[in-house]
């Protein structure tokens, strides 16, 4: 049984060989690394002092807590 679905971890290899490469951010933003896994990703020139990471890693910094008075569902208005 041939799996063709690429497993998480070639995708991974792949976004980290594209994102080696030289790419240009676009038009008014800016190339930063991240302090925290070292991914190059583009963000917006204004906002290039006070972002020192990925939004993967601070996707998981700032991901609300889940509350215990709805089981969890207080995403529905993001
Ligand atoms: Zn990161």
């Amino acid at each position: 049984m041939a799996d063709k679905k690429p497993a998480a971890w070639q995708l991974e290899l792949e976004s980290r060989a594209v994102n080696a490469t030289d790419w240009e951010p676009l038009p008014g933003m800016v190339k930063k690394r991240c302090g925290q896994c070292r991914y190059w990703f583009a963000v917006l020139a204004a906002e290039a002092e006070t972002t020192s990471r990925c939004p993967d890693c601070v996707g998981f910094g700032t991901r609300p807590p889940r509350s215990r008075s709805n089981g969890g569902q207080n995403y529905a208005g993001v």
